[in-house]
């Protein structure tokens, strides 16, 4: 269902039937959603209606707002979280996690987020100033992984800076996402001032391309962050891409072995790899044997791993999000240059759902291979050797994205010399690629994202900075520019 002017409602002409079936299950029918590329329009116009009034409430009025979403949240948690894992097969125990990401995004919202948008007086300058005010309305696009977290990143400093937004989640989730906006509106949400339009990329991007758009808020992968890019060329609203990556893992010769392996496994396959900060690469400081080693003992542990159906109880991994993520998954993996362990489909329990084992790969000689290359999202790790740090860092240099890293080693020294040269926006010391604080800024660099939108600073891409001087109100004669001639008349 769409949720516009404050009513949720089914398009009343839809182009298409959103049929969401869980990935853990194929034969569960999780609902329908219609969607019409012209609900775009009204969305828009209802979030045009409603911004003015809503960026003159006070700023007081507008955090509260925000504070009470995440207590509603907080109160659906449970709700929200089985919606999460029965759209992506995300297990229940991260489901929930994400859940409480985003009842902690509304306190880092309005405690430390607003911080950065607050007015302040041009230092060592009297008489200048900076205020910020709300962009319009944004257009919030998400990506399948995060459903419910990573939107609400983007809505709630969006709504707290005065801007009415315009939701299209990504069609892989529409039940979580209803669930989302119905939570927004039993918090209070003005009519217009939050809208969800259902659909798949059509909708998004007659969205993102539209004039009434003042920006777009974007995560997802980078081909679909390049087709908006292309889109609103020549349009002057803002644009920020969260995109993908091609995150290694870093293992230097005094690493504490267990620490690595158990932070590698988690980074490679926690979310079955779909996440955009999944360590894919694991690059082993030393001779060719010891990454042979390690990726011997992080299959083993792989093999371990318990995969299945994400309400049960002690699940580590689910299925991906859907049977393309999965044939897309298979059909990259298996370019691979050395197997290690072979990446299957699974049927856990008789489930027919979008599952697969995890996939360990070896890659002694770097020849620049798609598979080497381009971002799986699925539960994959290539194994690399390097003779030194330097090559280690040059190795995980060596692709287009720049999003995250993490360098395992005992010596702060080394950990410095290694975050100087890593092209990323978030490098972790002894700790999984996956670890990322709502209270830092987020997002990374090359085909990972044009800013850092995410985060600590999404507040920064919500509000305009206004600069201004306050000037005399009456002509001060003494300070004429030479050559005016004034005469007074
Ligand atoms: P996707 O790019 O396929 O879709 C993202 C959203 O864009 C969806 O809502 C989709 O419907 C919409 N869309 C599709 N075509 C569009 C178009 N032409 N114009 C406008 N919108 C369009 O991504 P996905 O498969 O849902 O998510 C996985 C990707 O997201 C991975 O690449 C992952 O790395 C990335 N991701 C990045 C971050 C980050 O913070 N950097 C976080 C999570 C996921």
């Amino acid at each position: 269902m769409d949720f516009v002017a404050g009513t949720f409602a089914e398009p009343q002409r839809p182009e298409g039937i959103i049929e969401d079936r869980s990935p853990a299950d194929a034969t569960v029918l999780l609902g329908r959603h219609g969607w019409s590329a012209s609900q775009v329009d009204r969305a828009v116009e209802a979030a045009r209606a409603a911004q003015p009034a809503w960026s003159a409430r006070p700023l007081a009025e507008r955090s509260a707002l925000v504070r009470r979403i995440g207590e509603v949240l907080r109160a659906h948690e449970e709700e929200l979280a089985r919606a999460i894992a029965l759209d992506v097969g995300k297990p229940l125990w991260e489901s929930r996690a994400e859940v409480q990401a985003c009842v902690a995004k509304a306190a880092i919202t309005v405690e430390d987020g607003l911080r950065l948008v607050a007015a302040f007086p041009a230092p060592g300058q009297a008489g200048a100033e900076c205020r910020f005010r709300a962009l319009g309305v944004l257009a919030v696009l998400g990506p399948f992984n995060f459903p419910v977290h990573l939107p609400n990143g983007h809505v709630l400093p969006a709504l707290a800076c005065g801007n009415a937004v315009v939701l299209k989640p990504s069609e892989i989730a529409p039940h979580a996402a209803e669930l989302y906006a119905r939570c927004l509106a039993e918090a209070g949400v003005p009519a217009g001032v939050f809208n969800l339009v259902q659909g798949p990329g059509p909708v998004g991007a007659a969205l993102a391309a539209h004039a009434g758009v003042d920006g777009v808020l974007f995560t997802g992968s980078w081909a679909v962050g390049l087709a908006i890019q292309r889109a609103c060329l020549g349009q002057s609203k803002l644009l920020a891409l969260e995109m993908g990556g091609k995150n290694a893992a870093l293992v230097l010769s005094d690493a504490d072995l267990d620490k690595a392996v158990y932070d590698a496994l988690f980074s490679a396959f926690v979310s079955a790899g779909q996440r955009c900060t999944a360590a894919s690469r694991l690059i082993v400081e030393g001779p060719p044997e010891r990454a042979d080693a390690l990726a011997a003992r992080i299959a083993a542990a792989a093999r371990r791993l318990s995969i299945g159906h994400p309400l049960r109880d002690g699940v580590f991994m689910g299925p991906l999000a859907s049977d393309p993520a999965l044939a897309k998954f298979l059909a990259r993996s298996s370019k691979a240059p050395e197997t290690v362990l072979e990446p299957r489909p699974l049927s856990p329990g008789g489930l027919r759902g979008s599952y697969a084992t995890p996939g360990v790969h070896r890659v002694r000689a770097r020849t620049g291979s798609a598979y080497e290359r381009e971002e799986l999202f699925g539960p994959d790790l290539a194994v690399y050797h390097a003779a030194s740090a330097e090559e280690a860092v040059d190795i995980a240099n060596a692709t287009d994205y720049g999003l995250a890293a993490s360098v395992h080693t005992g010596s702060r020294e080394a950990f410095e010399r290694c975050l100087a040269r890593l092209e990323c926006g978030v490098v972790n010391w002894n700790a999984p690629t996956v670890g990322a604080s709502g209270r830092l800024p987020f997002g990374g660099l090359k085909r990972s994202g044009n800013h850092r939108p995410a985060g600590l600073f999404s507040s920064l891409y919500c509000a305009a900075p206004v600069a201004i001087l306050h000037g005399e109100p009456r002509l001060d004669r003494s300070r004429l520019a030479p050559g005016v001639g004034w005469v007074d008349e």
